[in-house]
């Protein structure tokens, strides 16, 4: 059995062919840095426009490699939310134009079960319960996994999500677009000591999130004109990873304890950050899943994997686009609850 997945929320434009059996069988990414570089960010205009012209000729690529026919697929899924509006609907209109003309069943699929699920893909001996820190650009939450389509929130952010204040940092840094991998590039060079920069909630009773104070004093460091980039860059990635491992430590003292830690997302390629997040796991008798950094960033194996977990469901072709989707519809979202 064969999933086709799109992926097509934020600037990668992806599809990949997954089997039932964990086969990543073709996939491909592209990346748009180059079309947003110009403007330091993800323009959600020119996102939509690229994923229109790229998905039709990827889709076919992938499919003339496996040697494959729509009507071969077990069904198509696709990003259905959250994400630049725009975007998700190319990915999901061409996904149901797919569907109809090979008559094989949709399935949408929430871009963050996506990631929270990825890996399963990779570790087919990873089962439910597990803790997930989910540490991309628009999110930052640990949830509690219970099974397909079943989530817990245990903690979200305030405002900012890591990945953001990644991206941030490197901006102010004048590392360009995007931002997390040079960051982390540079902080091998620097002092993680060397400035003081505050880690937002760390001690607090609920395990939440802040890192807008962090941004703010990178700025500050920075403009102060005393510290080097790389000990900027090196200090913030320690301040972030002390706000990640503590309130992980805070979900776990509270009911978070799981067999196994799992982070996923973007942010989850920083090796820095995969180290930290081992060592605590190992702390806590929990075992370690990390999908390789490839499968962290946006993909659409990923996507592809969901739709395998989901088999068997099929959505109806006039599924509409989310441009929000909480993985977990019982959370309140924390912003402004004053944690
Ligand atoms: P979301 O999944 O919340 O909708 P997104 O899809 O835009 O957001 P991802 O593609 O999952 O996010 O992750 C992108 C984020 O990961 C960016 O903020 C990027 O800076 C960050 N990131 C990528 N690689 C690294 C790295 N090596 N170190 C730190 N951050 C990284
Ligand atoms: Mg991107
Ligand atoms: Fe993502």
């Amino acid at each position: 059995q064969t999933v086709l997945g799109i992926e097509s929320s934020c600037d990668e434009t992806a599809v990949a062919l997954v089997a039932a059996d964990r086969r990543i069988i073709a996939q491909r990414v592209a990346s748009q840095d180059d079309a947003h570089r110009p403007y330091g960010g993800v323009v959600p205009e020119i996102a939509a426009r690229a994923h229109a012209e790229r998905i039709a000729p990827m889709v076919a690529e992938v499919m003339e490699e496996a040697g494959m026919e729509l009507a071969d697929l077990s069904a198509i899924a696709a990003t259905a939310g959250p994400g630049l509006i725009g975007g998700v609907m190319v990915g999901l209109v061409s996904a149901k134009a797919l569907a109809m003309a090979g008559d094989v069943p949709l399935i949408a699929i929430n871009h963050l079960e996506g990631h929270a699920l990825s890996p399963r893909l990779v570790d087919e001996t990873l089962e439910f319960p597990y803790l997930l820190l989910l540490v991309s650009g628009g999110h930052c939450q640990i949830l509690r996994c219970e099974g397909v389509g079943q989530y817990r929130r245990l903690a979200t952010t305030i405002d900012d999500a890591v990945g953001e204040a990644f991206d941030k940092t490197a901006k102010i840094l004048g590392l360009g677009f995007p931002g997390g991998p040079a960051v982390e590039k540079l902080a091998r060079e620097g002092d993680p000591k060397a400035v003081p920069l505050p880690r937002p909630l760390v001690g607090g009773k609920e395990p939440h999130f802040s890192f807008a104070g962090l941004k703010s004093a990178v700025l500050r460091a920075k403009d102060s004109g005393r510290y080097s980039n790389a000990d900027i860059a090196a200090s913030f990635q320690q301040a972030a990873i002390d706000c990640l491992t503590d309130r992980l430590e805070r979900a776990i003292a509270n009911d978070g304890h799981a067999p196994a830690l799992v982070v996923a997302g973007g942010v989850a390629a920083n090796a820095s950050v995969r180290a930290a997040l081992e060592a605590l796991a190992a702390k806590h008798a929990m075992r370690f899943v990390a999908p390789p950094p490839k499968l962290c960033t946006d993909n659409a194996a990923m996507i592809a994997w969901a739709g395998c977990e989901r088999l068997g469901q099929s959505d109806p072709l006039d599924y509409k686009a989310r441009p929000r989707w909480p993985l977990d519809p019982e959370a309140e979202p924390a912003r402004g609850a004053g944690v």
